[in-house]
């Protein structure tokens, strides 16, 4: 097989305890899975049914985050309100439509900590317009992810602490038990609408205190039990 052009680099992420690496397929995403932070952007946070986005999948939107390492992630274009959102990230291992709630860890390859970077204006204008959301979620660099921890290592994870800082101050503290949606029901749920398949990342959504970062921020994120990651934002020239 030859191709007319190089193809893309896939986006591979570590694993805890192996030199293998996970190959990403795709990112769905969560919209307002925390009631505080569904508050905090203005909206209702009753229990409706949790609605999905996506990132790009790709080597250049998703950026593995090694243990113990500082990635450098530039500033992006276009906007001046850059935010983070820490979020759990489930990496599905099986392929699979409609799985019950019940059955739904049977799906999950293992849990990551990542980051939904987000250019808020842009997305706040989108929304506004009722328009597509992908110019405020879905650039190059923004969905960094740290390594992968396999879920016979881990557990099942339905709560525990949810953090991120700016500069050494927290600016999100939360549990992942006050998820609206837990794990299971979010795989549940997006299983009916998309055939998941094993390389699938899911970003369960982040809690309140998101906020804006600039050239110069250094952000980690952590989920109790994972590793986390730590990210330097560099100016967009680079
Ligand atoms: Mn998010």
């Amino acid at each position: 097989m030859s191709y007319v052009i190089e193809p893309a680099k896939l986006a591979v992420l570590d694993v805890k305890g192996t030199d293998a690496k996970f190959p990403v397929r795709r990112v769905y995403c969560v919209g307002r899975n925390y009631a505080a932070h569904a508050i905090e952007m203005g909206s209702d946070p009753k229990r409706e049914p949790p609605f999905f986005f996506c990132k790009q999948a790709d080597a250049d939107c998703v950026v593995a985050v090694p243990a113990n390492a500082c990635i450098d992630i530039p500033y992006p274009s276009l906007t001046k309100n850059y935010h983070y959102e820490a979020e759990l990230v489930v990496a599905i291992g099986k392929d699979a439509k409609n799985i019950s709630v019940a059955d739904a860890k049977d799906i999950i390859y293992g849990y990551a900590v990542g980051l939904d970077m987000t250019r808020r204006d842009l997305q706040a204008t989108m929304r506004e317009r009722g328009r597509p959301w992908e110019i405020g979620k879905a650039f190059d660099y923004s969905a960094p992810i740290g390594e992968i921890t396999p879920i016979e290592d881990s557990g099942e994870i339905n709560s525990g602490n949810i953090q991120l800082s700016v500069n050494g101050k927290t600016k999100q503290h939360s549990d992942i038990r006050h998820l609206i949606w837990n794990v299971s029901e979010v795989i549940s749920r997006l299983s009916e609408l998309f055939e998941l398949k094993a390389g699938d990342l899911i970003m369960t959504g982040t809690p309140e205190g998101v906020g804006a970062v600039i050239t110069g921020d250094t952000l980690v994120a952590s989920v109790q039990g994972l590793a986390s990651i730590t990210i330097k934002l560099t100016s967009s020239s680079s």
